[in-house]
């Protein structure tokens, strides 16, 4: 018996470089005594590589018709286990107690949901290598000033040091996406102490709303602001009346949201 049809239904594009399978798998620098999740097995490319590595490999993979193929092609590997589950329903805890490593090429449809599933066990996480389009990678690894910075890479960068490691075309999949993908490479930083993380993220969220509106615009209407007294609060930060969105450090939405709250502005 072999693998059916790759589905659309599940953004079904597997890897078949083996090069660049390895190149990947390195990149998350797994050891024998640690536990890696991997989100969608697929055919198990990275899977048979982790394998080798004699960590515990938990693989989810959302498709059932491919995991009695899976289950059989692993069977002997008793350090692996391919778990029939929608990975952003996992709770790690459910599988292991301690850190863990994050490994997967994953669809556009999950990206964030699967970095907002980081954000929210970064605690635990040790390492991850995440394959995703290459549009969305230069978002959530961009820097201020760029037309890429965006929320995303603000909520992301937060947590993690954020690294594109390396392109990869559409013929190293099949079958070939529209578009090209890239890797990221995710390691933890020390956090920023945020103590109100969803003031935060509404403030920043905001702040984005047009983008190419100055910061104040997005800013005083909804927190029912005029312009002058956004402009104040910028010039307590030492920023220019004039600043937009795109060109503010994470050190700036900082101090911006603390400004805010302090002040009962938001
Ligand atoms: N890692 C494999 C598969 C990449 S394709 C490789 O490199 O070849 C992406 C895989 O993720 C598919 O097998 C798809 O079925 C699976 N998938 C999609 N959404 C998922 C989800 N929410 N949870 C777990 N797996 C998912």
């Amino acid at each position: 018996m072999s693998f059916q049809k790759p589905k659309k239904r599940f953004s079904q594009n597997f890897l078949i470089d083996e090069n660049i399978a390895g190149a990947i798998v390195e990149l998350l620098e797994v050891c024998s005594d640690e536990s890696i999740f991997e989100i969608g097995t697929g055919r198990g490319i990275l899977t048979r590589l982790l394998a080798a590595s004699g960590a515990d490999i938990y693989s989810f993979e959302i498709d059932r018709t491919l995991i009695e193929e899976l289950t059989r092609n692993f069977r002997g590997f008793d350090r692996v286990k391919i778990i029939n589950q929608d990975f952003l329903k996992v709770n790690p805890d459910d599988y292991c107690p301690g850190n863990l490593k994050l490994i997967g090429n994953i669809p556009y449809d999950i990206t964030s949901p699967v970095l907002e599933w980081m954000i929210s066990n970064r605690r635990k996480i040790n390492r991850a290598v995440i394959t995703a389009q290459e549009e969305l990678a230069d978002r959530i690894s961009s820097q201020p000033g760029s037309k890429n910075w965006a929320p995303l890479s603000i909520f992301c960068q937060c947590h993690f040091n954020v690294k594109k490691v390396m392109k990869i075309g559409p013929k190293s999949f099949y079958p070939p996406p529209k578009v090209t993908s890239a890797t990221l490479l995710f390691e933890p930083r020390k956090g920023y102490a945020i103590e109100d993380w969803n003031h935060f993220e509404k403030i920043v969220r905001r702040s984005f709303t047009q983008r190419r509106k100055l910061l104040t615009n997005n800013l005083s209407e909804p927190a029912g602001l005029s312009r002058t007294d956004m402009e104040m609060v910028l010039s307590r930060l030492g920023l220019p009346p004039t600043v937009r969105a795109e060109q503010m450090s994470i050190e700036d939405f900082l101090r911006l949201d603390r400004e805010l709250k302090n002040a009962n502005l938001s």
